[in-house]
C-alpha cells in the first residue's frame, strides 16, 4: 500500500520546498523505500514548455519527453532515478483533461464543477504514481497557501486524507520564521497565520519545517507546537545552508525522516549512511584546485534559466576535486569584437548554452571562434553545438553565408536546418523533438572515451538539426561526427580533430547529471579545463 506525503508552503514563495522535498525523498530512499516525488503547479499553462526562461527558469525535460518544472531536476539529481510525465502536473493539464472528458460526453449530462470533478482529477493524478511500484509518493504543491489558485489542490488533499486515513497520508508545511533584527527576535506569527489558512482548508499539518536564518531554540519550537497544534518534536528547523546538497544531512539531524516514518507507521529497513553523498560533499567542500568556465548565454540575469548546467558543474567539479567557478557571460555583450578578448581571455573553458531565436547568436558564434582558434576547451549544448557548426562552416570551410534557418530562414547554405517532421508543426507546446533518444558513439572519440561505451541515451529539446548534406565537407576539414542517432543518422555529437577538447552536443547532457552519477561529458570537460589551466 503506497503512502502519501503532502508538502505545502506558507508565508512566502522561494523557501526551497523542492529541495526539502527532494532531501526527504533521499532520506526515505536511504531507509530502504522506493520513493517518487511529484509537483503540482497551480498555473494555467498546460506545461512550462512555452514559458520564457525569465518567467519560470529552466524547462526540465524527462526521458519520456515531458517539459516540466525545474524542481524535477532536483528530484532526479538527489534521487538518482528518472521522473516522467506523471511527476509534474499543472492546473492547465487538469482542466484540459476534464474539459476533454466533458466534450467526449463522459460526465453523462452532469454539471461539471471544481468539486468534485476538478478535485477528482487532481486526486487521480496524485494516486496515479502510487499504483506503480512506489512505497511512498511525495506530492509538492507549488505556490503558497492562501493563493486563490491553490484552493482546489488543498481541497483534493483534504479529501485524500479523509479517504486514505491518517496512517497513509501526512501533511508537511514548510514555512518561514523571520528574524527581526531591531527586536533581536525570531517571529512565529506569520507561521501561525499560515497554519490557520491551512486549517481553514481542512488540513492540519503533522510536521512544520521552518526555514530560518538563525537557529530556532526550544522556546520557539514549543510556541509553534502550541499555537499550530503539532508535536514539539515535529517542529523541524531548516536553517540556511551553504549548499543545497547539505540539506539532506541537516534534515536527517533534525529527524525529519524519522518523524515521517513514525507518522506513516513505517519501520526503517536500513540505517541511513548516505555514504556516496558524504564523499561527494567532502570533495565539494575540499577542492584541490580551481577552474573558471564561461557560461555564454542570453538569460544570465536569471541563473535559474541554466539551473541544470550549474548543478552539473557542481557534480563534475566534485568528481575532479576542483572548484568550478562559472562566470555568466551575456552573449549580446560579445557582439563587439573588442569585448571578446577582454571577456574570454582568462577563462579555462567556454560553454555555449542552449537557447532559441536570433538574439545573442552573433556573440555566441564569435565565442566559438575564440575557443576554437585559441584551443580553449569548448562545450556547446544544443544551440551551442549548432553555433559551433555554423562557425566551422563560415571560418574553416569559408562558406561565408552559412547559417541556421532558425536565424536566417532564407540562407543559401543552411548547415543547420529544421527537422523534416517539424516543418508541418503549427502548435508551439510539446511539439519539439523531446525526450530520450539513442545515440551511437565512435568509441575512440573524446565522447566515446568519456562515456566508456558505444550506445548512450540522452534527452533532447529542439526543432533544428545538423544538415547532413554538409557532412562530408565538414569531416574532410577536421570535424569528427562522434555521435549519431542510429535510427535516423541525425548528428548528435561533433568534435574537432585539431583541438584538445571541443565537443558540441545536440542533446542536453546537463539534465542527466546527478550527485551519484556526474555526467561523463561534464566530468571530462572540467578535466580538460584543469589541464588547460595548468598549461597556460
Ligand atoms: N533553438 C534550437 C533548436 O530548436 C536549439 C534548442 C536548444 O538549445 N534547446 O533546435
Amino acid at each position: 500500500m503506497t503512502k502519501y506525503v503532502f508538502v505545502t508552503g506558507g508565508v512566502t514563495s522561494s523557501l526551497g520546498k523542492g529541495i526539502v522535498s527532494a532531501s526527504l525523498a533521499k532520506l526515505l530512499q536511504e531507509h530502504g523505500f522506493k520513493v517518487s516525488i511529484q509537483k503540482f503547479d497551480p498555473y494555467i499553462n498546460v506545461d512550462p514548455g512555452t514559458l520564457n526562461p525569465y518567467e519560470h527558469g529552466e524547462c526540465y525535460v524527462t526521458d519520456d519527453g515531458a517539459e516540466t518544472d525545474l524542481d524535477l531536476g532536483h528530484y532526479e539529481r538527489f534521487l538518482n532515478s528518472p521522473t516522467s510525465q506523471a511527476n509534474n502536473v499543472t492546473t492547465g493539464r487538469i482542466y484540459q483533461t476534464v474539459i476533454n472528458k466533458e466534450r467526449a460526453g463522459d460526465y453523462l449530462g452532469k454539471t461539471v464543477q471544481v468539486i468534485p470533478h476538478i478535485t477528482d482529477e487532481i486526486k487521480r493524478r496524485i494516486t496515479l504514481l502510487g499504483d506503480t511500484e512506489y512505497d511512498i509518493i511525495i506530492t509538492e504543491l507549488g505556490g503558497t497557501v492562501g493563493d486563490i489558485e491553490s484552493l482546489p489542490y488543498l481541497e483534493a488533499l483534504r479529501q485524500l486524507r479523509m479517504e486514505l486515513g491518517d496512517r497513509d497520508t501526512i501533511s508537511i508545511h514548510l514555512t518561514l520564521i523571520p528574524y527581526l533584527s531591531a527586536a533581536g527576535e525570531l517571529k512565529t506569527k506569520p507561521t501561525q497565520h499560515s497554519v490557520k489558512e491551512l486549517l481553514q482548508a481542512g488540513i492540519q499539518p503533522d510536521i512544520l519545517v521552518c526555514r530560518t536564518e538563525n537557529p530556532i531554540g526550544e522556546d520557539i519550537r514549543a510556541k509553534l507546537a502550541l499555537f499550530c497544534n503539532v508535536k514539539k518534536n515535529c517542529v523541524i528547523e531548516a536553517i540556511d545552508a551553504s549548499s543545497i546538497y547539505d540539506v539532506p544531512i541537516l534534515m536527517h539531524s533534525e529527524k525529519l525522516d524519522v518523524r515521517v516514518l513514525q507518522k506513516l507507521g513505517l519501520r526503517s529497513k536500513k540505517k541511513v549512511e548516505l555514504k556516496k553523498w558524504k564523499v561527494f560533499l567532502d570533495h565539494l567542500k575540499n577542492p584541490k584546485r580551481n577552474v573558471t568556465i564561461g557560461l555564454i548565454g542570453k538569460y544570465n540575469e536569471l541563473p535559474d534559466a541554466y539551473k541544470s548546467i550549474y548543478e552539473a558543474f557542481v557534480h563534475a567539479g566534485a568528481a575532479n576535486l576542483t572548484k568550478v567557478n562559472v562566470v555568466a557571460v551575456h552573449s549580446e555583450d560579445l557582439e563587439d569584437r573588442k569585448m571578446i578578448h577582454q571577456t574570454l581571455s582568462g577563462l579555462d573553458g567556454i560553454l555555449i548554452a542552449p537557447g532559441f531565436g536570433e538574439r545573442g547568436i552573433q556573440g555566441k558564434i564569435l565565442a566559438v571562434q575564440y575557443a576554437r582558434e585559441r584551443k580553449i576547451p569548448f562545450f556547446g549544448i544544443c544551440l551551442g553545438m549548432q553555433c559551433a557548426s555554423v562557425e566551422f562552416a563560415r571560418n574553416v570551410l569559408k562558406i561565408k553565408d552559412a547559417a541556421s534557418t532558425e536565424v536566417r530562414p532564407n540562407t543559401k547554405n543552411p548547415v543547420i536546418h529544421m527537422m523534416a517532421e517539424q516543418l508541418r508543426v503549427k502548435n508551439k507546446g510539446g511539439t519539439m523533438r523531446l525526450g530520450a533518444y539513442p545515440c551511437a558513439l565512435k568509441v575512440d572519440s573524446l565522447s566515446g572515451k568519456a562515456y566508456g561505451k558505444k550506445y548512450i541515451s540522452e534527452r533532447h529539446r529542439h526543432r533544428f538539426e545538423f544538415n547532413n548534406k554538409y557532412l562530408k565537407v565538414f569531416e574532410k576539414k577536421g570535424m569528427i561526427i562522434s555521435g549519431v542517432n542510429p535510427d535516423r543518422s541525425l548528428v548528435e555529437i561533433i568534435e574537432l580533430r585539431d583541438h584538445p577538447w571541443f565537443v558540441g552536443v545536440q542533446f542536453h547532457p546537463e539534465l542527466k547529471s546527478t550527485v551519484e552519477r556526474p555526467h561523463p561529458l561534464f566530468v571530462d570537460f572540467v578535466k580538460a579545463c584543469v589541464v588547460h589551466r595548468q598549461n597556460v
